[in-house]
């Protein structure tokens, strides 16, 4: 279990989770995890719980809480998460969030911040619908707005590996909005209640965005 910070980010599909808690790890040092990344890692790997979530998935919808907590429990348990954690795309249900209040209470802890980032829906569907990732480090690039220095090789680390997920298409991303406002958008007021919600507006640059995130970090951290 984390001794501390843990951090929710919250936000429709496209809203820059992943990236952000990508540049987190890098700036703070904490441990991203990802439900979707898991799950996704199940589903390749084949264990019961990824054929039970693959189509689900698939269609946009949300992988029962079951599921979707043992997984985290799982993986909350490695010794690495004890300098702090991100969560990305987890709570998405009330039903997590209740979970999870009672996993951090067990262990004496509580959520440090939950940061909402704050877009417009019809701007996602193309963000998503475009976005691919290198297949050897991970780093995001996308059709229309980043795509990489030298064609079809990435900046990061040089693979010339590229991956698309299955459920990045205009269609499934309507599906994912849907499922968001929801299940998911509910969460704002249960940890505005719980006074950690931080809204910051996510339209603008991603730099800009992880300037504000650091200034939360640093915040709540101190
Ligand atoms: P993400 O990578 O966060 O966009 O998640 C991709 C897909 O995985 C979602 O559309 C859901 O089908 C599933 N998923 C990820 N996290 C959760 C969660 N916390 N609860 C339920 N389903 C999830």
């Amino acid at each position: 279990m984390p001794v501390a910070p843990v951090l929710i980010l919250l936000g429709p599909p496209g809203a820059g989770k992943g990236t952000q808690a990508r540049m987190l790890e890098e700036d703070f040092g904490l441990v991203q995890l990802s439900t979707g990344d898991l799950l996704r890692a199940a589903v390749a790997a084949g264990t019961e719980a990824g054929r039970k979530a693959k189509a689900v998935m698939e269609a946009g919808q949300l992988v029962s809480d079951d599921i979707v907590l043992a997984i985290l429990k799982d993986r909350m348990a490695a010794p690495d998460v004890a300098s702090g954690i991100i969560l990305d795309g987890f709570p998405r249900t009330a039903g997590q969030a209740a979970a999870l209040d009672t996993l951090l209470a067990d262990a004496g802890q509580r959520v440090t911040a939950a940061v909402s980032l704050e877009v417009d829906d019809e701007a996602m569907i193309a963000r998503v619908s475009g976005r691919y990732t290198c297949g050897t480090c991970g780093e995001g690039y996308h059709d229309q707005f980043k795509q990489p220095a030298k064609a079809g090789a990435c900046d990061k680390c040089g693979g010339t590996a590229f991956k698309r997920r299955a459920d990045d298409t205009a269609e499934t991303v309507r599906e994912r909005l849907n499922a968001y406002h929801a299940q998911t958008a509910p969460l704002i007021a249960h940890y505005d209640g719980q006074s950690v919600l931080e809204r910051v507006p996510a339209m603008g640059s991603i730099a800009s965005v992880r300037a504000m995130l650091a200034d939360i970090v640093g915040r709540v951290s101190a």
